[in-house]
């Protein structure tokens, strides 16, 4: 059975509209590449997997990157997605980062000034939404960010697990779609719906989100039977960075401030943040 991948569904004739993410290996295999603490690895996976979902619904061969900014402890956790399947992920730490990095809320973790930041990279034009980081827990910044930067009413759920090293996590998305007709007993209805859809999701449990539940089209039918769900796309995911020499070149080349004053003459190393591939830049090469 494939666990890592993204359905999107209709309920009700399309009144509501839903994504549902469930994330395993292909997170596991971009995490195990770093060490950062579990509050990190949880945090990029439940990332990752609402990242998906925002994904679904932007143009197939775009790229989304899904920033989370800050000061400290956490400057920045960051998901990149390519063509909606492919999906890799970092995050940077300030030096001295807390024991008790686990207990601490979003504000907490970001510091003063924390932003979420959605970019969509369609065919090199640049598409950017920010919204605060002021909820205290991820589900709510997201929750916040649909509200505020669409205007819909829509339901967050994340969740995550980590254990014995394999890291698990799933998203559900459900967005109430307006109304095709203005009539008001048509708006009432679609209102209903959407509070009858809205009922349902609250019953979900983690577990039952995650790859350890049952397969993700049974849970739609279970959940949302009543409101005749029907599953319009399946997208598998994976991990992948497509990072390469000759993009890394072309990154130092831009940044201009290597050391011009080194005299060694040896390769500069440089290590990709997404996948930690060990790259050797050749000084010669930065000034060709
Ligand atoms: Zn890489």
């Amino acid at each position: 059975m494939q666990s890592d991948k993204c359905l999107s569904f209709y309920l009700s004739n399309g009144s509501v509209k839903g994504h549902f993410c469930r994330l395993g290996d292909s997170i596991t295999n971009s995490l195990q590449l770093h060490e950062y603490p579990e509050k990190v690895n949880t945090l990029l996976a439940e990332m990752a997997a609402i990242s998906q979902c925002f994904s679904m619904d932007v143009k197939s061969n775009s790229h989304t990157t899904m920033q989370l900014t800050g000061t400290a402890p956490v400057k920045l956790a960051l998901v990149n997605s390519t063509d909606c399947q492919f999906f890799r992920c970092c995050a940077t730490m300030s030096k001295e980062s807390p024991a008790n990095l686990n207990d601490l809320s979003i504000p907490q973790l970001f510091g003063q000034n924390g932003k979420l930041v959605f970019t969509i990279d369609f065919e090199n034009q640049y598409y950017q939404t920010i919204v605060e980081l002021s909820a205290s827990t991820l589900q709510e910044c997201f929750q916040h960010y649909f509200i505020q930067s669409m205007q819909i009413p829509t339901i967050v759920i994340l969740c995550s697990s980590v254990i014995d090293n394999k890291i698990e996590s799933a998203a559900l998305l459900l967005q109430k779609m307006p109304s095709p007709s203005s009539a008001e007993s048509a708006e009432a209805d679609d209102s209903d719906i959407w509070h009858e859809a809205s009922c349902f999701a609250a019953t979900i449990k983690s577990h039952e989100l995650l790859g350890s539940g049952m397969p993700m089209e049974r849970l739609i039918e279970l959940v949302f039977g009543e409101l005749n769900p029907v599953v319009s796309r399946e997208t598998i995911l994976s991990f992948k960075c497509n990072c390469s020499h000759e993009k890394i070149l072309n990154i130092i080349k831009n940044l201009d401030s290597t050391n011009e004053d080194d005299p060694s003459n040896l390769p500069l190393e440089v290590v990709c943040e997404y996948c930690n591939k060990k790259y050797a830049i050749d000084k010669s090469e930065i000034d060709s």
